[in-house]
């Protein structure tokens, strides 16, 4: 059965005093009992340590960090491996979030290289993808998606493509308050499963869990997790409340 998963992407915010009190109170409020349920917490680089520790083996918890580099190590000043990220006990890490792919020009082809750098470490993708707003208007966002996952990601076997969380973020809905209607999310997270399915089969597909992401809040992310084809959401601004992300990680059951 497939993950359904509430991610928590705090970007680069919160001091980490701030940081150790919202865990402290999205921990001590939260059980996940379920086991294809998790809560992961996408964290700045320098919180992974601290967050982990409190999470403290607490049952389906994790961390994520928001990016890694290609290379496996070396002279890149300033950049996080996939292999550091693992070592500090990351179980995801996000990758080809908008904001990096618009200020820091990841494309594609490079997004490919992260995914393969990421699984080589034991690290689970959590692969964002998704249209901006003129290519909504222009009703042309599956072959935008589509394109995205044929550049990143359908290079990958049958056996691991599985592993890969996709997260579907329409560009115009993140940070916006503009949330996709569940029917809209729906519609491309089952248009990205039938993309999976001709690929590779039906079973593959059934087992890739697909986040939803822009503006989930809690009075709207029981409606979008309970589409057929949303595994969940990846949510930025409203995870910095712990009541909002409470009601979010509610609306997984
Ligand atoms: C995000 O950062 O991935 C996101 C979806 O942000 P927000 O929930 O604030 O729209």
């Amino acid at each position: 059965m497939r993950k359904q998963i509430a991610a928590a992407n705090w970007k680069m915010n919160l001091t980490l005093q701030q940081a150790e009190t919202l865990l402290h109170e999205i921990l001590t409020t939260n059980e996940i009992e379920k086991e294809n349920q998790e809560v992961v917490f996408v964290v700045p680089f320098p919180y992974l340590i601290p967050a982990k520790q409190r999470i403290n083996g607490k049952k389906n918890f994790s961390v994520a960090g928001q990016n890694c580099y290609t290379k496996k190590s070396g002279a890149f000043t300033g950049e996080v491996s996939a292999e550091m990220l693992k070592s500090v006990g990351a179980k995801y890490v996000v990758l080809g979030h908008s904001e990096r792919r618009e200020y820091f020009n990841e494309t594609n082809s490079v997004l490919a290289e992260k995914i393969d750098v990421a699984l080589s470490n034991d690290l689970i993708p959590i692969f964002c993808c998704g249209e901006p707003l003129s290519i909504r208007e222009a009703d042309r966002q599956n072959e935008y998606v589509e394109v995205q996952l044929q550049e990143s990601l359908l290079q990958l076997n049958s056996e691991t493509i599985q592993k890969i969380v996709i997260a579907y973020e329409p560009i115009w809905a993140i940070g916006t308050g503009k949330t996709a209607t569940a029917a809209q999310a729906q519609d491309m997270h089952a248009y990205l499963r039938t993309i999976i399915q001709t690929i590779y089969n039906r079973e593959v597909a059934e087992n890739v869990s697909i986040l939803y992401g822009g503006s989930v809040k809690g009075s709207n992310a029981k409606e979008l997790f309970s589409q057929a084809d949303v595994d969940g959401g990846l949510v930025g601004g409203a995870s910095l409340s712990a009541t909002e992300f409470t009601q979010i990680i509610q609306a997984l059951k």
